[in-house]
């Protein structure tokens, strides 16, 4: 969070859109990891947002799993979905995702594609086999944004698909959408 706040409140958030200089650092799949845009609202204030108080009570308890291991990326993820009020359970690795599901049952999961052991799409095909978890959406969140991903992730069983580099706005709209009653 503390991290966040000082992107969003650097002199240099002008415009259409800004990249914080330290990110183009990681570059373990791409050089630009992520890029914020911002429309005139403040994406930071809950009741800056239209529906207010009244969505966010709605989302108080909803717990989403992030499987990320780019510690970069999961912080990001992390930050402005804890600052909405998200209760987020964390791994980097496709074997403990799947023990996480079947334990905890997420209402959502954030599935990163390149994991350490098993494949992103590999563990969403794991958990949609199993009774105990097919129910759990998943969205893929990838860096490879390549033609013909979006259709692997959905073949694999992902029920939506976000490609990096992620668009705040569309992200938490996403977000809210797979978590709607
Ligand atoms: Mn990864």
């Amino acid at each position: 969070m503390p991290c966040f706040r000082r992107w969003a409140s650097r002199p240099r958030c002008e415009g259409d859109g800004w990249l914080p200089s330290f990110l183009v650092s990681d570059a373990s799949v791409t050089p630009v990891s992520f890029i914020f845009t911002f429309d005139h609202r403040n994406f930071y204030d809950p009741d800056a947002l239209e529906n207010g108080a009244a969505e966010e009570a709605n989302r108080v308890l909803k717990r989403i799993l992030i499987v990320e291991d780019n510690e970069l990326h999961f912080r990001l993820l992390n930050d402005l979905l804890e600052v909405h009020s998200y209760k987020i359970l964390k791994t980097e690795y496709g074997r403990e995702a799947v023990k996480l599901a079947r334990n905890n049952s997420p209402d959502l999961i954030l599935m990163d594609i390149k994991l350490p052991d098993l494949s992103g799409l590999d563990v969403t095909r794991l958990l949609k086999q199993d009774d105990q978890t097919k129910r759990i959406p998943i969205i893929a969140v990838t860096a490879f944004a390549m033609p013909g991903d979006e259709r692997k992730a959905l073949e694999s069983g992902c029920d939506g698909y976000i490609s990096k580099p992620v668009m705040i706005h569309s992200f938490l709209h996403t977000v809210r959408r797979f978590l709607s009653p």
